[in-house]
């Protein structure tokens, strides 16, 4: 095994990768197909129907609650439109506290502050999951957890719901990242009351924005459906409940279209269809990075629990105590040879990647066991266009360049 950087061979300091970090794959023939049948149709609004047609959007809908395996699903214009929507249908009001990862994406408190309400951060563990003893000593701060599964790292979501129902907190899960994954066999998305999941196109499955959400609650979900724009038209949803959960809300829901189109669920049946396929071929490129970085001196991999159905569309590791030049001079080599990461530490929030004390909106908070942890966070993308033999050099490339900058620590 190799275990230092003697052993590398002169390639591993010399080579330069040449792939693109943000290419996903083109759409198929199928999608393609599907939505060009759409436009020649010209109805391209969820509820331009003719006669007993199902729209694409009803059937997608039908088809994403069977996926999971819940009762209801409502497609929407995005991610970040999920949460809003999920967090308005459990009666998230101006001023109210909701708890959420300090270790997220701009979207999740973006989603809180939308509706006027506070984040209260709960702190990262090294598993890159939240902080379960955290959550706890904050448990009584809030109704509402929203539950970002960051990155696609599962917590004990065993314990986390045992946390939640005994204060009686309301879980609402962000499952951009975890789409197609789970925890001991149960879809991710389907423990809490609602998930919500992105259809952007550097998530699972793509139509450039897009969003989902689920239930098997007809109160939240009837709510959901009239607000996401639905008019009076709600009996043209499949996977919603029947006329009589729309009764006593239909002239209380205020109308925040969020809609999806037809041609954008059309794009995404077949993508679905393909999902767990798709997951394997990422779960491959995952473990040969894994293979690669493993016993990298200075470099800590975070280990899968064996409960967890991992979704490696992303990969990250952790510098861990380095010095935040030294880690910038690892970031500075890798991206001179085509690798490109992101760190977690940086002072300043680059191109996707912030963290929570950038986001000046929400209250400051004081977070030093994540600080450390976010500090030694380095992530990388891994796009469905990268063979295996590429993550490979991949990680042959990190490997060379945190041994180099390790040694010299
Ligand atoms: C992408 C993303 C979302 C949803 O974002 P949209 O761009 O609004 O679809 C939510 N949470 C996380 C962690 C994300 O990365």
């Amino acid at each position: 095994m190799m275990t230092d950087q003697a052993s590398l061979s002169d390639d591993a300091y010399n080579e330069v990768f040449v792939g693109a970090f943000t290419q996903q794959e083109p759409l198929t023939d199928a999608a393609i197909e599907a939505a060009v049948a759409v436009m020649r149709t010209g109805r391209l609004h969820r509820y331009n129907t003719v006669g007993s047609e199902i729209s694409e959007t009803a059937a997608l809908e039908v088809e994403f609650a069977n996926y999971v395996g819940s009762k209801y699903a409502l497609a929407v214009a995005s991610g970040g439109y999920a949460m809003g929507c999920a967090l308005r249908a459990v009666g998230v009001a101006p001023g109210d506290k909701v708890l959420s990862n300090a270790f997220t994406l701009a979207p999740v408190p973006g989603a809180i502050a939308a509706v006027g309400a506070q984040p209260v951060f709960v702190g990262v563990t090294e598993a890159l999951t939240i902080d379960l003893d955290d959550l706890h000593s904050k448990i009584g701060e809030a109704r509402i957890l929203l539950l970002s599964h960051m990155r696609g790292h599962i917590c004990d979501m065993d314990r986390l719901m045992d946390i939640c129902d005994d204060a009686g907190v309301i879980v609402i899960e962000d499952c951009a990242h975890t789409m197609g994954g789970g925890w001991r066999g149960v879809a991710s998305g389907r423990h809490g009351a609602i998930g919500c999941y992105s259809c952007q196109t550097y998530k699972h499955i793509n139509s450039g924005e897009g969003g989902l959400i689920v239930t098997d609650d007809s109160t939240l979900a009837a709510r959901m459906v009239l607000m996401s724009g639905s008019y009076m038209l709600y009996e043209r949803h499949d996977a919603a409940p029947g006329p009589q959960a729309f009764e006593g809300l239909k002239y209380d829901m205020p109308n925040i279209s969020g809609r999806m189109d037809n041609l954008r669920a059309a794009i995404l049946r077949p993508q679905l269809a393909e999902l767990d396929t798709q997951v394997a071929r990422w779960n491959e490129r995952y473990l040969a990075l894994e293979e690669g970085l493993r016993a990298t001196p200075g470099l800590t991999l975070v280990e899968r629990p064996e409960e967890e159905q991992i979704v490696g569309s992303s990969f990250q590791f952790l510098l861990l105590d380095w010095h935040g030049d030294k880690v910038r001079d690892v970031i500075g080599r890798c991206g001179a040879r085509g690798v490109e990461l992101k760190w977690f530490g940086a002072e300043d929030p680059v191109a996707f990647t912030s963290k929570y004390d950038q986001w000046r909106y929400a209250e400051p908070q004081l977070m030093p066991v994540s600080d450390r942890v976010l500090a030694g966070v380095v992530d990388l993308r891994v796009p469905l266009t990268f063979s295996t033999e590429d993550c490979a050099q991949i990680a042959r490339i990190i490997r060379a360049e945190v041994s180099a900058v390790h040694q010299a620590v």
